[in-house]
């Protein structure tokens, strides 16, 4: 048996990430970290397309649920698909709150909120770090 680290490895895993992500995408992304409001990528952004996976490229939200919640970091009322995301409660920073996880890889995504505008009422408040964007009009 070849002694390479394997996909189950949790090692093998780390370092993957480590280089595939950018520090700053491997801090949100992996250590649950989140980046400063207004400095993101997309907090601002309005294109058409998709928004996947920064680390698995799995779909999680589409632009017609992205609005503009002043905060910051790009928010969405809804996950593509409620199946895309995994919800857990989350205690940590002396707050009760939801995080929200692909449900795919498990990288953190950010966190969700009941003060979001019709129709759910939810707030999906993420960081740009841990999205990639696939714009729906092709360019090249
Ligand atoms: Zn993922």
């Amino acid at each position: 048996m070849a002694d390479q680290p394997t996909k189950n490895d949790g090692l093998w895993e780390d370092e993957q990430w480590r280089s595939q992500l950018t520090p700053e995408q491997y801090q949100v992304c992996r250590e649950k970290g989140t980046e400063r409001p207004f400095t993101g990528e997309y907090w601002q952004t309005t294109t058409d397309g998709q928004y996947l996976c920064r680390c698995c490229a799995q779909p999680l939200f589409e632009s017609s649920t992205k609005f503009d919640a002043g905060c910051g970091w790009p928010s969405f009322f809804q996950p593509l698909d409620k199946d895309a995301v995994v919800e857990e409660r989350d205690v940590s920073h002396g707050m009760i709150r939801t995080e929200v996880m692909c449900h795919k890889c498990g990288c953190h995504l950010g966190h969700v909120f009941e003060d979001g505008p019709a129709p759910t009422g939810l707030r999906y408040c993420i960081n740009s770090a841990s999205v990639k964007l696939q714009s729906s009009t092709d360019d090249s």
